[in-house]
C-alpha cells in the first residue's frame, strides 16, 4: 500500500516563487542575496504556518547553491542544492528553542557555529520558537549574535515578537510575515487538489481555507483531513459538517427574517442553529462578519475584500442589493454591543435573543412595536436590556410595520430563558454563561477524544517532533465528561505541556467539548524506568563512559568540562 504522505510535507515549496503568500519577502531575500547584502542575523515574525521556516530553509539553499540561476532562486541540481533537498547538508542547522530552550542548548548551538561550513558559503542556523528561549539562554547566544564568524547566518523565527529583548531585535533584520489570505489559500488549495486527483467544489476549499485562518499549514491538514473524510469528491455540505461550521444559509435566512421584521423567524433559526451544538458566542461574530461582508458587496471597489466562493459571493451580491448601508451599519452597532456584553451576560441567551429582537425592528418605530413591547420585560437584574437601544429609535414619522406572525409564543415567552420552557433531562449542568442545556452539553467518548489527540499529534508531527511523541506515548484518559487526565513524568515537564499544548487544548475544545480541561498528572516512574531514562546532560554522559571506557579517558585527558 503507498505511504500516505500529508499535503504540508509532500507539498512543501522548493523556491521563494512557490512560497504562497509572502512574494514581497521573497523578492526582498533574493534582491540581497543577488547584491551580496547578506544580514548575519535575520528576524521571521508572523502567525503560525505562514513560511517562516519554510522561507528560512529556502534562504540558506540559496545563498549556498553553487549555480543560482539569473532569477536568484537555487538549481536544485549542484551538490549543495542536493544535499539540501536530501536532508544531509551541513549548511543548515535547525533548532526548535520551544524544546531546547537551555542554556545547555544554546551552548552546543554555539559550539556548532565555530565550525565553518565544508560544503558552500554560509552556515545558517535556523532558531524556530525563539521567544521561548529562557533569559539565561538568550544571554549565552546574545555574544554569539554580536560577533558571529563571517559564514554564519543566523534565522531566528517566532510569532511573538514582543517577547524578543530589543537587544536582540536590535541585531536582526526583522522580516514580518503576513497572514495568507483566503484566496491565496484557496488557489493553492486548488493546485494541490488538481494533483491529487481530488475534485472539489471551490466553496468547499473556501471554507476550508477560512477555517485555517491565514496559516497555510493548517489548511493542508485540514485539507487533508477533509480528503479522508469525504474521498475524491469534496463537496461544501459534508465539508461544513465535516469541520463543525455553521452553514452561510442560516445567516442569509436570518438576514432576510431581521429585515422583515420577523423577529419570530429570526428566534426560530437561532435555535436551530443552538441545537445544532454551535457555540452562542461564535454565532453572534459570525453574524457580525455577515453584515460586514454584506457590507463589503455595496460597492464594486470593496468587493476583493470578501473573501469568500464564488457561488457564496453571489448570494451576499443579492442580499446587498437588499439592505441599505444604513440598515447595515445599525445591524453592525447592535450585534456589535451584544458581542462586548457577552461575556459580562449573566444569560447570553437571552441578550441574543434581544438582540434579534432589535436587528428586526431597525427602520420601525418604538410605538408600533407590538404592546407586550413597552411594558419593561420582566428580566433579571444583572442581565442589561437592550431597551435603551430601542428607546433611540424615536424620530417622528413612524413606518408601518409588517405585522409579525401571530405564532402562539408571546415576547414573554422567549424572555424567559430556555430552560424554563425546554428543558432537556441532560440539561442539568450549567456553566456560567448559561447556555449549558444547548451549547456545552456536547457529550464526547475516550475514543474520539484519542481520535481528535492523536490526529493533532500527527499534524504537528514535523514541526515539533519531541512534543508530538511524548503526546503519542500515551492514550489520554477521560476521567470525567470533561476533564482529561494524561500521564508525565515530572513536575518539570508538567509546565513544559502546559506552555506547549495551548493549540493542542484550543484544538479538542474545537472539536470535541468547549469547556474541555487536561490536566498533565505525574505518574509514578519505576526504579528500572530511572536508569533507561537520560536527563540531563551528565546522565547522558555517564552513560556513555559506563558503556565505553575509552570515552571517560578521552574526557579526562582532553579535561573536558561537559557539566
Ligand atoms: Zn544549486
Amino acid at each position: 500500500m503507498e505511504q500516505f504522505v500529508v499535503s504540508a510535507i509532500k507539498y512543501r515549496p522548493l523556491s521563494f516563487a512557490s512560497v504562497v503568500g509572502q512574494s514581497t519577502i521573497g523578492a526582498t531575500l533574493k534582491n540581497a542575496i543577488q547584491r551580496g547584502h547578506l544580514s548575519h542575523a535575520y528576524l521571521f515574525c508572523g502567525p503560525r504556518g505562514v513560511g517562516k521556516t519554510t522561507c528560512a530553509r529556502i534562504f540558506a539553499k540559496t545563498i549556498n547553491c553553487l549555480n543560482p540561476g539569473s532569477d536568484m532562486e537555487s538549481c536544485g541540481e549542484c551538490e549543495s542544492c542536493r544535499s539540501f533537498s536530501e536532508g544531509r547538508s551541513y549548511c543548515i542547522h535547525e533548532l526548535d528553542a520551544a524544546s531546547n530552550n537551555s542554556v545547555d542548548d544554546i551552548r552546543t548551538l554555539v559550539e556548532q557555529v565555530r565550525v565553518p561550513p565544508q560544503i558552500g558559503k554560509y552556515s545558517v542556523y535556523i532558531i524556530d520558537e525563539v521567544h521561548m528561549l529562557s533569559s539565561a539562554a538568550f544571554n549565552a547566544f546574545l555574544k554569539t549574535l554580536e560577533e558571529p564568524p563571517s559564514y554564519a547566518i543566523f534565522i531566528l523565527a517566532t510569532t511573538e515578537k514582543h517577547k524578543i529583548i530589543p537587544t536582540i531585535l536590535s541585531r536582526c533584520q526583522i522580516y514580518d510575515f503576513n497572514r495568507i489570505t483566503v484566496n491565496d489559500i484557496v488557489s493553492h488549495l486548488k493546485d494541490i487538489a488538481q494533483k491529487e486527483g481530488v475534485t472539489c467544489e471551490p466553496d468547499a476549499l473556501n471554507i476550508i481555507a477560512r477555517k485555517a485562518d491565514g496559516a497555510m499549514r493548517d489548511a493542508l491538514s485540514i485539507f487533508d483531513r477533509v480528503v479522508s473524510f469525504c474521498g475524491n469528491n469534496v463537496k461544501y455540505s459534508a465539508v461544513i459538517d465535516d469541520l463543525n461550521v455553521l452553514d452561510y444559509e442560516y445567516y442569509f435566512r436570518l438576514t432576510d427574517a431581521i429585515r422583515t421584521h420577523n423577529y419570530v423567524e429570526a428566534y426560530m433559526i437561532f435555535d436551530e442553529i443552538l441545537k445544532k451544538g454551535f457555540d452562542a458566542q461564535h454565532f453572534v461574530s459570525g453574524l457580525n462578519s455577515h453584515f460586514r461582508d454584506i457590507l463589503m458587496c455595496k460597492d464594486v471597489r470593496t468587493l476583493s475584500l470578501l473573501e469568500v466562493g464564488e457561488v457564496i459571493a453571489e448570494r451576499y451580491r443579492q442580499q446587498a442589493a437588499e439592505c441599505p448601508v444604513d440598515f447595515m451599519l445599525e445591524a453592525m452597532n447592535i450585534t456589535n454591543k451584544c458581542e462586548t456584553e457577552y461575556k459580562s451576560s449573566g444569560n447570553p441567551r437571552l441578550l441574543i435573543e434581544l438582540t434579534l429582537l432589535n436587528l428586526s425592528y431597525i427602520g420601525t418605530e418604538k410605538k408600533n412595536s407590538p404592546p407586550e413591547y413597552g411594558e419593561q420585560p420582566a428580566v433579571k437584574p444583572g442581565i442589561k436590556t437592550e431597551s435603551a437601544a430601542v428607546q433611540k429609535k424615536t424620530e417622528p414619522e413612524p413606518a408601518p410595520i409588517p405585522e409579525a406572525p401571530k405564532s402562539a409564543i408571546s415576547l414573554k415567552d422567549m424572555l424567559k430563558p430556555k430552560t424554563e420552557t425546554e428543558t432537556k433531562p441532560e440539561t442539568e449542568t450549567k456553566t456560567e454563561d448559561g447556555l449549558a442545556e444547548t451549547v456545552e452539553e456536547k457529550a464526547f467518548t475516550e475514543e474520539k477524544l484519542v481520535q481528535e489527540w492523536k490526529a493533532y499529534a500527527e499534524t504537528i508531527k514535523a514541526r515539533q517532533p519531541r512534543l508530538s511523541s511524548r503526546l503519542l506515548e500515551y492514550s489520554p484518559k477521560l476521567v470525567s465528561e470533561k476533564l482529561v487526565h494524561y500521564p508525565i513524568i515530572s513536575e518539570q515537564h508538567r509546565e513544559l505541556m502546559e506552555k506547549h499544548t495551548m493549540d493542542l487544548i484550543r484544538h479538542l475544545k474545537d472539536t470535541l467539548n468547549s469547556s474541555i480541561t487536561v490536566e498533565w498528572v505525574v505518574r509514578e516512574v519505576s526504579s528500572e524506568e530511572v536508569k533507561t531514562r537520560l536527563y540531563t546532560q551528565k546522565d547522558k554522559i555517564d552513560y556513555i563512559t559506563s558503556a565505553n571506557g575509552a570515552i571517560d579517558k578521552i574526557i579526562k585527558d582532553l579535561e573536558l568540562d561537559y557539566r
